[in-house]
């Protein structure tokens, strides 16, 4: 089996304007493509698993998501890291679907197609709703970054809710590698 890193996209990989629309609107993180290949050397998989209601409430068309993505792809590239596999949920909140994080569902999906070993696995992200999912997935740890809501994740929630805070993606490589 495989072992995986699930990554919150906005707010954790590229900078959250709110709904991101267009391709254009992708913006790396700093360090994050270089943490991402490190990554990979390291042999983890790197599963994006994000909520894009956005879809859903009709702010963001269906056909731009791939053309998003493969803006993603083209800022990773000079570093040879890429996402390895994408799981989206696009439903809104009150539609109550199965699979809108703080649910394990997007998580146990990719684990399932791709054969990924969750407790050899890690998720960060910088919302409360990605910590659970990860919690419930049962990952063999949780990390809270800074970036995006994170620091006012950090002083909304328990510390009991996540294993390790870093302040950026690439502070997060130093715990992973523990
Ligand atoms: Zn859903």
């Amino acid at each position: 089996m495989k072992k995986a890193v699930f990554l919150d996209r906005d707010g954790t990989i590229n900078e959250d304007p709110g709904y991101l629309n267009q391709a254009s609107q992708m913006k790396l993180l700093p360090g994050v493509a270089e943490t991402l290949a490190s990554l990979r050397r390291q042999g983890y998989l790197l599963i994006v698993v994000s909520n894009q209601s956005g879809v859903g409430r009709g702010l963001i068309r269906l056909e731009d998501i791939p053309k998003i993505h493969a803006r993603l792809d083209e800022l990773l590239a000079p570093v040879s890291a890429k996402i390895d596999h994408y799981e989206l949920c696009f439903h809104r909140p009150e539609e109550n679907c199965s699979c809108r994080k703080p649910l394990p569902e997007l998580l146990l999906r990719a684990a399932e197609k791709l054969d990924i070993d969750l407790s050899q696995s890690y998720m960060v992200g910088d919302k409360a709703t990605d910590l659970e999912a990860g919690r419930a997935a049962g990952c063999k740890a949780v990390f809270l970054v800074g970036t995006g809501d994170g620091l006012r994740t950090k002083k909304a929630i328990s510390m009991e809710l996540y294993d390790g805070f870093a302040m950026g993606l690439s502070e997060i490589l130093a715990l992973i590698s523990q």
